[in-house]
């Protein structure tokens, strides 16, 4: 008897018909003598309806009553899901985040679990009930309904993974698995079968939405073991995995993009100790994510300072950088929201030279202008022109031949 956390996202629930797929998929799996509990997220298309009308009624609204309205679409899909399993004769029960007690920070939009209480999910398997419970939500300490942020479901399903100690944790999405890149932009991306979890952790945190990024920490943290899985057809999918890293490694395992993103400089800036410090602590303090920070060399002790963040938090970026321009003597400050981020990632670049070269020859043969570029061990992001992103994408996934080119010795010959 195995204990499986089974998530199914948006598409997947996304209309009566689907919900009465996912339902026959559990029951015969139920019927299997599996133990299950089910992630859901709201019915596709319906976060960004409730978006939309908090948009409409008030769009400088209060974060935490825009919560209390986002959580309401995982609660229809819970309470569906449940009957369609009523219907099929098998004991189904519902909970939102808060009635199971998944316990966050109260950072409203972007909560963070701090823990789960297990108990009342543990009597229901125990009396042979499928556990429904609600993704991308929770309760803070002081009883207010959070948000996990956009694809939280994912981190719901992980976290409620380890803290059951599950044998696994099934993301079942409209794709079927982790791909070489997005498949709806790059139609040759390649299914992988296996991902470690540095590069799903990479992949994910560059743009590759087929899973949240807390859920991917998560699972490194806890060791869960997971799985990406279609809910449209059967398939292996791809498995995350733990190991150490082996010669048969990839050298490029994939390429995120991500449109999300904008840029901001601050010019002019006096080039004196904790000049950083002054900038960036006061985005910091605002719970504004800082992702790509470039510093110039400095001219007449002064530099330009160019940094990018979520485009949600753009205005609010700006505003502060123009604050603290003032207070600096800075020149100004100037942002660019029509940027996209394109990452190539691989484990393999580790002990590999030459993939930052084969990246800009591809760009420079179409013509696409980097404006930033940044690395780490095991990726090498660059910012362009969002009008070109897909463009650089597929060019860039050509370059690095995912078709028939997959281990360190065969693409190490292209990359030198
Ligand atoms: P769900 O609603 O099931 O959570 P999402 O839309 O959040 O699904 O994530 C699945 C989508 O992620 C896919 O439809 C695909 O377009 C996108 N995606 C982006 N990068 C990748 C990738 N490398 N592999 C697979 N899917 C990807
Ligand atoms: N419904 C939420 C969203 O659309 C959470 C999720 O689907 O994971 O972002
Ligand atoms: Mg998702």
């Amino acid at each position: 008897m195995s204990l499986f956390v089974e998530k199914y996202g948006g598409t997947s629930v996304g209309s009566i018909e689907r919900i009465n797929v996912v339902a026959d998929h559990i029951a015969d799996s139920h019927a299997d003598g599996n133990r299950l509990v089910i992630v859901v997220s709201a019915m596709s298309g319906e976060t960004n309806r409730l978006v939309a009308l908090a948009d409409e009624i008030n769009p400088a609204r209060s974060q935490r009553e825009s919560d209390v309205l986002l959580s309401t679409g995982e609660q229809v899909t819970i309470a569906l899901l449940s009957m369609a399993l009523h219907k099929r004769g098998i004991g189904a029960k519902s909970y939102t985040g808060t009635q199971v007690r998944i316990v966050t920070d109260s950072v409203h939009g972007k909560a963070r679990i701090l823990s789960i209480d297990s108990t009342r999910i543990k009597a229901d398997l125990h009396e042979n009930n499928v556990v429904v419970v609600a993704g991308f939500q929770g309760v803070d300490e002081h009883g207010n309904i959070t948000t996990l942020g956009r694809g939280g479901s994912d981190t719901t399903a992980v976290a409620l993974a380890a803290a059951l100690e599950a044998d696994e944790c099934k993301i079942f999405t409209d794709v079927d698995g982790v791909y070489s890149a997005d498949p709806r932009i790059v139609p040759d991306a390649r299914r992988l079968d296996r991902i470690t979890v540095e590069e799903m952790l990479e992949l994910a945190s560059q743009g590759a939405k087929v899973l949240q990024t807390r859920s991917v920490e998560f699972a490194g943290k806890y060791r869960v073991p997971l799985r990406v899985l279609s809910s449209f057809k059967e398939g292996p999918g791809t498995l995350i995995t733990y190991e150490e890293v082996t010669m048969e490694q990839p050298l490029i395992s994939g390429i995120a993009h991500n449109a999300d993103e904008a840029k901001l400089t601050i010019r002019g800036v006096p080039d004196t100790p904790g000049i950083a410090y002054r900038i960036l602590g006061p985005i910091a303090d605002a719970h504004i994510n800082v992702d790509m920070i470039v510093q110039n060399v400095s001219e007449d002790n002064t530099t330009d300072f160019t940094f990018t963040v979520h485009r949600n938090d753009f205005e609010n970026a700006k505003a502060k950088l123009e604050i603290i321009a003032a207070e600096t003597g800075a020149s100004d400050v100037i942002g660019d929201n029509a940027i996209a981020k394109i990452s190539v990632v691989g484990v393999g670049m580790k002990s590999h030279a030459g993939i930052a070269s084969t990246m800009f020859k591809a760009l420079s043969d179409e013509s696409i202008n980097i404006q930033m570029i940044s690395t780490s061990e095991i990726k090498v992001s660059i910012v362009v022109d969002d009008k070109y992103m897909e463009l650089a994408v597929r060019a860039l996934h050509k370059a690095f031949s995912f078709d028939n080119l997959s281990t360190n010795e065969e693409l190490s010959t292209i990359t030198q």
